[in-house]
């Protein structure tokens, strides 16, 4: 949802100066984080399958490579901003260095309606983008993803281009690859995994029983379906699930693995003949205990903050709580577990990912698996017990650890020249 009060950029730059103040950053350095890095626009001319030629505009964004190179997804939307991708660059940071992997932070997106166009047609888009962006990726330097509407071919479309313009095989330049060119098993539902491993620990610390835990999703693709899928393996009870179309819902409880058959195929969820139907804003104030957005950002703002029902929210998707909507989940005590915690599984698997690219050794899912877990539970008991001793809101428990570590790295590697 887009809105005139929504300024996303300003929002993540606000978000900054919150902690800055809070820890007493140093000045220059808080300076040197406001702004990007690097940002490049490029035109896509695209060859339609009709023989005209569309314009598409792209984005690649470096928010900051201080801790490591650029790591971040690409996403494809008409909705597609530069201050969108220069948000999302600036999460990327800080959710690299929450979860204490290598990276800084980046991010990609190009504006254009994938949904209307044909596959050759979004090869093509994607390949040209690829190549105009070349300048700034590359397995030692920024390394693109998945995210929104964008899929492991498309990362194999994306690794291809690479490698064909210098001319070798590189699966190192890009993560969420299919796994038969060099992509990590437990990838694709990693974000998903870490959404569910991160409730699971909350549940164990506020003493929450896993089987009446019952759960609401907003978003069934590959963070939500994902989330939904684990969830459920784990003993919780997933009572609502939407996509853009809308929503089911089952107080009992829905079959979930049913419902990822029936989504995989195609299907819209306003259209699955069981259950209840809702809608995504009645989705998110259903009385739930735990409401997991999961779709897109900003779901969750003044309107609704104080309609919602669920005792905690787990943020599968980047900013889907705006900052005015958390001061009133944080008055009524809906406790948060920010995005930059909840949906790291991805980058996290990302990273085992490059790591075994670069190794030429692939590891077995269990052992990727036990990984995440190890890393997940780490950064959430870190937050966590920030959080508890402070008293504060969990994001800005998550951000002044984040924003710490980044701020260490530059102040030892210092401003160049
Ligand atoms: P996706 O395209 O696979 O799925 C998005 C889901 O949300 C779909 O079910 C879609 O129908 C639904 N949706 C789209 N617009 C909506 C709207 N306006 N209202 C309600 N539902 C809507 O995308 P994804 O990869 O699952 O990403 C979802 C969110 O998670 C994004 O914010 C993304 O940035 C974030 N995220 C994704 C990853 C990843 O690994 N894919 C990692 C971290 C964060």
């Amino acid at each position: 949802m887009k809105n005139e009060e929504f300024d996303i950029w300003g929002m993540a730059v606000r978000q900054l100066d919150t902690v800055a103040e809070k820890v007493g950053l140093n000045a220059n350095i808080h300076e040197k984080l406001r702004h990007p890095k690097r940002a490049l626009i490029v035109s896509i001319p695209t060859r339609m399958d009709d023989g005209s030629v569309n314009v598409f505009t792209g984005y690649r964004v470096q928010h900051n490579l201080d801790r490591g190179p650029g790591k971040g997804g690409i996403r494809f939307a008409p909705e597609v901003t530069l201050d969108e991708v220069k948000a999302l660059a600036m999460w990327m940071t800080w959710k690299c260095s929450l979860m204490n992997i290598p990276y800084g932070g980046a991010k990609g997106g190009v504006i254009c309606d994938p949904k209307s166009m044909s596959e050759r047609e979004l090869e093509r888009m994607t390949r040209r983008y690829i190549s105009e962006i070349s300048l700034l990726i590359g397995p030692t330097k920024d390394i693109p993803a998945p995210d929104l509407n964008t899929n492991p071919k498309i990362m194999g479309w994306i690794m291809d281009t690479y490698s064909m313009n210098v001319g070798y095989t590189v699966p190192g330049v890009v993560t969420g690859k299919p796994v038969d060119i060099g992509g990590s098993l437990g990838r694709k539902e990693a974000t998903g995994r870490g959404v569910a491993i991160v409730t699971k620990k909350l549940c164990e610390k506020e003493k929450k029983a896993i089987d009446s835990t019952r759960i609401a999703i907003q978003g069934f693709g590959n963070v939500g379906a994902s989330a939904a899928k684990v969830l459920t393996q784990f003993g919780f009870n997933v009572v609502a699930v939407s996509d853009i179309s809308g929503g089911v819902y089952n107080k009992a409880g829905l079959d979930i693995p049913k419902l990822l058959e029936y989504a995989e195929n195609g299907g819209a969820l306003n259209a699955y003949p069981e259950y209840d139907k809702i809608s995504n804003e009645e989705i998110l104030e259903l009385p739930v205990d735990v409401l997991i957005p999961a779709a897109v950002e900003n779901q969750i703002a003044r309107h609704n903050a104080e309609k919602i029902k669920a005792a905690y929210i787990v943020e599968g998707a980047n900013g889907p709580t705006s900052p005015e909507a958390y001061e009133i989940l944080f008055r009524r005590g809906v406790k948060v577990i920010p995005d930059i915690l909840a949906n790291a599984g991805g980058v996290t698997v990302s990273y085992f990912e490059w790591v075994q690219d670069i190794q030429s050794l692939f590891w077995s899912e269990t052992q990727i698996n036990d990984k995440l877990t190890e890393i997940m539970e780490n950064a959430f008991e870190n937050v966590y017990s920030t959080y508890i001793d402070s008293n504060e809101k969990m994001r800005l428990s998550a951000y002044k650890i984040a924003v710490g570590r980044v701020a260490r790295a530059t102040e030892l590697r210092g401003i160049y020249p």
